[in-house]
């Protein structure tokens, strides 16, 4: 089963994929992660990138495509990937219907979380991550704990570069005209489910669970 997680920036797809790769066994393909790691290499290739970025625009489809066509081809991840971050405009959602087709994939089920964007500007804001697990937490709403997977402590949370109050305006402003259209081409699939993301994170994954299980029966 292949899903895609929606929601504007700081809805919390990240957090609940994290819990839906835990649950059922799923891989998590987030482009933004992904183009996180090109950055982080400072070949000219991620300092392009990394403009894109910070300007809170989108990065061009065809690198996108390339990324992502790299994992669905991957049988290790057949019918087992979250797409989160992506398909971020119509184009995107084609190519993806039209990869799936070729690596006879399909996908199941769209998960919206919808959330104020008050709140979102907050989430974002106080969106801090662990360098070394990765982990998300929010230093208003979901405050730093000791990893005990990894032994991290707090000395090695990180804030996105494009976590800035400017960058964040941009970034709801891109996702209302280029993203927002992208929840109608799934609905008219009839596989879009809408999530109240403004309630407590547990409370959205037993929501999402439940979706998910009603599915795979
Ligand atoms: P996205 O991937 O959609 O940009 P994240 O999952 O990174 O969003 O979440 C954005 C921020 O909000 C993080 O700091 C995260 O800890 C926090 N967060 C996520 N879900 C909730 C929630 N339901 N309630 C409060 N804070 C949340
Ligand atoms: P968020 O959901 O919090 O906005 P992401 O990590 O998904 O954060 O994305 C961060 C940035 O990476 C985006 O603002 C955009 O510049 C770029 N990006 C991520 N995914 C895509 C995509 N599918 N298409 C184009 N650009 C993307």
């Amino acid at each position: 089963m292949n899903l895609v997680i929606f929601g504007p920036p700081g809805a919390g797809k990240g957090t609940q994929s994290a819990k839906l790769v835990k649950e059922f066994n799923l891989f998590q393909l987030s482009t933004g992660d992904l183009l996180r790691d090109e950055v982080s290499k400072k070949t000219d290739f991620g300092n392009k990138i990394e403009e894109i970025m910070k300007s809170g625009g989108l990065v061009s489809d065809e690198i996108i495509n390339n990324l992502i066509e790299n994992k669905i081809s991957n049988s290790q991840y057949k019918n087992r990937i979250i797409f989160d971050g992506f398909p971020r405009n119509l184009e995107q959602a084609r190519s993806l219907d039209n990869l799936l087709k070729k690596y006879n994939q399909q996908m199941s089920l769209a998960l919206n979380l919808k959330v104020d964007n008050q709140i979102l500007i907050k989430r974002i804001t106080g969106r801090v991550t662990c360098s070394i697990c990765n982990k998300t937490f929010n230093t208003f709403f979901d405050p730093p704990k000791k990893c005990d997977l990894k032994n991290c402590d707090q000395k090695n949370l990180v804030t996105r570069s494009d976590d800035n109050e400017e960058t964040i305006a941009k970034r709801l402003k891109t996702y209302d005209e280029k993203t927002f259209p992208v929840l109608d081409y799934y609905l008219k699939k009839g596989i879009m489910k809408n999530i109240d993301g403004m309630q407590e994170i547990n409370a959205i994954s037993d929501q999402l669970f439940t979706l998910i299980r009603a599915i795979r029966g």
